[in-house]
């Protein structure tokens, strides 16, 4: 089946132009771009709308939606170890797979299309993605204990079963959730399960001072010098926050081609600081965007996060300069793509690739007139412009109406289970 969407202007991120024209859309994929009229069994009329590549929101706990708003205004450890650890015992497979829903239908609702997340129950996740259609990368969060051996053998079954199920969409990576929960042992076996197969690291790297203060006590470096002694970074490897990073970390992220991923509302919202985008872009260090997990955030709102982190990084470097709006929308984009090893077929619109594409309405008021529609993306947008999220050539999303899941059964359902989750408390 053959989609054309016409009338619209077109930011493709292969470059920052933003022109008139029609997209083809044939088998999931970008057929054809330009601005004769295509035959097409479908037509979806862009009038007044901004067709840009899907969103990637490349560092998240999507299930722990069920723990919105429910541990705030609280220090970090306190946050973690009393209340978040808690409740998270709680969990089962139901409560994942509501969880997971909840905030697959806010992300579609808000133009993203693609994901990366660590959480447990990973199967119900899996799920969730199969049903919605959504782009993902999976991993069952990794931690040392005497259930490590356990736990890992579950990673690797995923891997076995589902790594590029949903025709591709989904990926199965390894998530050792950090250096201050793995031990080396662990990080051992996970790098040699790695080696054999076609996966990748996704973990939380100098996330907190404490974090980079005790890894100096315990091994004499940084966590970023630590892992690499370990040989971490032979695998491919995305690493979530990075905030408390030197010049030695950064020179080790460029030359080991690590992607990092920037969670502005995450460290600003448990004050864990402010990571040196701007000084790792200019390194040549790939940077994407994530919305970490819904109880550090609150939402999973990847406009906010483009919005905070050109505004946070401007006055943290005390240079309006730093982080042009095309910039932070490649973050959004093919960086996140990048970091997810899935940039040959998504993050730009191109000829090709598979047509993962957001629409913004243009009517409303706070983004006329329209002097820069670049900007305004990124310094005047708000999610909810966004009228249609298309995954793989299918309409996942249009005005306020969910196309593969049932809303209000979302709802109920996710509201239920995390009642049960936090009741006792
Ligand atoms: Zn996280």
């Amino acid at each position: 089946m053959k989609t054309l969407i016409e009338n619209a202007v077109v930011l493709t991120m292969a470059d920052e132009k933003i022109t008139p024209m029609n997209i083809l859309v044939s088998d999931g994929r970008i057929e054809a771009l330009g601005t004769e009229a295509f035959k097409a069994d479908v037509v979806i009329d862009g009038t007044d709308t901004l067709v840009m590549p899907g969103l990637v929101n490349a560092h998240t706990h999507i299930a722990m939606s069920l723990l919105r708003n429910y541990a705030d205004d609280l220090d970090f450890w306190p946050w973690l170890t009393q209340r978040i650890w808690p409740a998270e015992a709680k969990l089962d497979s139901r409560k994942v797979y509501w969880g997971s829903m909840l905030s697959i239908a806010e992300m579609l609702s808000k133009g993203i299309t693609a994901f990366s997340d660590m959480y447990f129950f990973t199967e119900e996740t899996i799920k969730a993605v199969e049903e919605t259609g959504i782009r993902a990368n999976l991993n069952r969060g990794l931690t040392s204990g005497e259930d490590e051996d356990m736990k890992l053998e579950n990673a690797l079954e995923l891997y076995e079963k589902h790594h590029l199920k949903g025709d591709g969409r989904i990926k199965i990576d390894l998530g050792p959730h950090a250096p201050y929960t793995c031990e080396q042992g662990l990080f051992k076996k996970i790098i040699a399960a790695g080696r054999s197969r076609d996966t990748r690291i996704h973990i939380h790297l100098s996330e907190s001072r404490k974090e980079v203060r005790d890894s100096y006590e315990k091994h004499g470096m940084s966590p970023i010098q630590y892992v690499d002694s370990l040989g971490l970074f032979e695998l491919p490897t995305q690493a979530a926050h990075c905030v408390h990073i030197d010049d030695e970390d950064m020179k080790i992220l460029k030359s080991r081609d690590v992607s990092v991923v920037n969670n502005p509302s995450s460290n600003l919202k448990l004050a864990n600081g402010f990571a040196p985008v701007a000084k790792m872009l200019t390194m040549g260090i790939n940077v994407a965007l994530g919305t970490d997990g819904p109880s550090s955030n609150n939402n999973q709102d990847l406009f906010e996060e483009m919005h905070l982190a050109a505004l946070v990084n401007k006055g943290y470097e005390e240079n309006p300069t730093v982080l042009r709006a095309y910039e932070v929308l490649q973050m959004a984009t093919i960086n996140g793509a990048r970091a997810l090893g899935i940039e040959e077929k998504v993050g730009t619109i191109e000829v090709g690739k598979k047509a993962d594409l957001i629409m913004i309405d243009l009517k409303a008021p706070h983004l006329n007139p329209r002097n820069n529609l670049l900007s305004s993306l990124v310094y005047s947008v708000s999610s909810s412009d966004v009228v249609l999220t298309m995954v793989e050539g299918k309409v996942l999303y249009r005005e306020g109406e969910f196309l593969t899941l049932n809303i209000e059964k979302v709802l109920k359902n996710a509201n239920e289970e995390a009642l049960e989750m936090t009741r006792n408390d």
